[in-house]
């Protein structure tokens, strides 16, 4: 597909970087944040730099919603066929499996993984590969994944590893855990590691951020259906008003978060969406309120889970009304394995140089269904900064989400990398095949 030349011009700033040596440590370190991204884009390479543009702009352009990425998978499998690849598909809803041969087959592989879908909701980036499809948006960069993730089946093929690397692009992350569903399929048989990474605006491009342990929360959602009594908006004395049970509850489940649980253990109770009522003068019967819990220790968590139950039997009993609540348990904790998380910092150094390799005082209260592959075996999952240092910072998931496409070239390279590096301390995770 031929490339706009204002996309070439955004991509293929390759500044005077050329004059520097490749392997120049030292000199890295001192390069600042625009030099190291020109070094990754003249390293990956402009043809293929514009080839992941117009890749990650069809992707973003096409979203898919978890479960459904026909369209998304069929790209993928003709990207990988014009590389000679092999993979396996076993349709719509599951992954796609590939697997680039490393100089030795009969070795263990490393695995990377990339999402194919998108969320549902209107895009308002008003840019030029906006989504063709009302009411679905690529708003967590799972594009810019994919496209990395080709970008280096593009560099294992034309320079081999020392061992085979799968490359898992997994169906639904936003919803269903569609890790769950690539395991299913032989994602990881075979393998004795695994890698992700996910774009942030939280920092600009050519950074990168590694946490060590723990990097997300446990995430639950849960569902409370209110039964009252329907009536006039005259005569509340006559009715049992499921609104006014709502709002009780409402205020009520935030103070588990404030006055039960240690202030330092973080936790977080949202109420996202609440459907109550049919008119302005009309006592609704019925609520439903639906929300989300995130948790990073066991204990908060089920304290959350029995304070909930507690609070919603009391507002039964208070308000003589039937409350029912369900609480279904969600994609557990990412916590990155200590070797891979070495690898991946060594990995994103040699990338962009230790200076621009941050980590991060806290985890993400976000939730990732990495966390089912990591219960497999040993992995880790770093973020890519994404934020053109002229961007305000837009967060994932907003119906303004868009990325810096150079990061495209930093996502590539660090794939490569650290397929490379992890096959060279492959016996460290022999314990984990
Ligand atoms: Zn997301
Ligand atoms: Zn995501």
């Amino acid at each position: 597909m031929p490339v706009p030349d204002k996309l070439l011009g955004r991509l293929g700033k390759s500044a005077d970087s050329t004059a520097m040596t490749s392997r120049d440590t030292n000199t890295r370190m001192e390069m600042n944040l625009e030099v190291c991204v020109s070094r990754a884009l003249d390293e990956v390479g402009k043809p293929l730099c514009a080839r992941l543009a117009t890749l990650r702009r069809w992707l973003h352009q096409h979203p898919e919603l978890s479960f459904q990425e026909a369209e998304t998978a069929e790209r993928i499998i003709a990207e990988l066929k014009r590389l000679g690849i092999t993979y396996q598909y076993d349709g719509v809803g599951h992954a796609v499996i590939a697997s680039v041969d490393g100089n030795d087959r009969s070795l263990p592989a490393i695995a990377i993984r990339a999402e194919m879908d998108a969320l549902p909701g209107d895009e308002t980036t008003g840019t030029s590969y906006e989504s063709v499809y009302p009411g679905r948006m690529h708003a967590c960069g799972h594009g810019a994944h994919m496209a990395m993730l080709i970008g280096a089946a593009h560099l294992l093929s034309r320079n081999p590893a020392p061992g085979p690397v799968r490359l898992v692009f997994q169906p639904a992350e936003e919803k269903g855990g569609g890790a769950r569903t690539a395991i299913a399929d032989g994602a990881l048989t075979g393998v004795s590691a695994i890698f992700a990474g996910h774009v942030t605006h939280e920092f600009e491009t050519g950074k990168m951020m590694i946490r060590d342990g723990t990097v997300t929360a446990q995430s639950d959602r849960f569902s409370i259906s209110i039964r009252g009594k329907g009536g006039h908006g005259a005569r509340p004395h006559e009715a049992v008003d499921a609104v006014v049970i709502s709002g009780f509850l409402i205020a009520a489940l935030q103070t588990l978060v404030s006055r039960e649980i240690n202030p330092l253990h973080a936790s977080v109770v949202t109420i996202g969406k609440i459907r109550a009522g049919s008119a302005a003068n009309v006592i609704a019967e019925q609520a439903e309120l639906l929300g989300s819990i995130r948790t990073l220790r066991e204990d908060v968590r089920q304290h959350i889970h029995n304070g909930m139950k507690r609070m919603v039997s009391a507002a039964a009993e208070l308000h003589n009304a039937e409350i029912e609540i369900r609480i279904d348990e969600g994609y557990p904790p990412v916590i990155n394995e200590p070797v891979s998380t070495d690898i991946a910092r060594q990995a994103a150094c040699d990338v962009v140089g230790s200076d621009r390799v941050v980590t991060s005082e806290f985890p993400s209260m976000g939730s990732e269904d990495f966390s089912y592959y990591l219960d497999e075996v040993p992995g880790c999952f770093v973020r890519f900064g994404a934020r053109h240092p002229d961007w305000e910072p837009i967060p994932l998931h907003s119906p303004a989400f868009d990325i810096d496409e150079r990061a495209l070239a930093v996502g590539t390279l660090f794939f490569d990398r650290v397929a490379r590096l992890a096959h060279k301390r492959i016996e460290e995770f022999s314990d984990g095949v």
